[in-house]
């Protein structure tokens, strides 16, 4: 499936925990990229800057969905499964 145009959702919703150009700490959950443009497009695609991370979440009916709100909501879920057990006390 061909990511969606105007979604952005795996951008905002998960957390990386690498540096981002502009977020030297990388990113919390929920938040936007500062890569990010006005399209919801990332600045660094193709490029060696841009996180690995990225690279490894290819777009795909599961976690994107109809609309952004799913692909939110989906990836919102995975982070809380996901995040380390010490986390969880917060
Ligand atoms: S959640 Fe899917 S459709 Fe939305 S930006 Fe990411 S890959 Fe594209
Ligand atoms: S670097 Fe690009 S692909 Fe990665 S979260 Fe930021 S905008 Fe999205």
């Amino acid at each position: 499936m061909e990511c969606r145009p105007q979604c952005g959702a795996c951008c905002i919703a998960p957390s990386i925990t690498s540096p981002i150009p502009g977020m030297p700490e990388g990113k919390p959950a929920g938040v936007p990229c500062v890569q990010l443009d006005e399209d919801l497009r990332c600045r660094l695609f193709g490029k060696p800057e841009r996180p690995a991370f990225c690279g490894g979440l290819q777009p795909n009916l599961e976690m994107c969905g109809e609309r952004q709100a799913h692909a939110l909501q989906w990836l919102g879920d995975l982070e809380k499964a996901t995040l380390p057990a010490t986390q969880h006390i917060r």
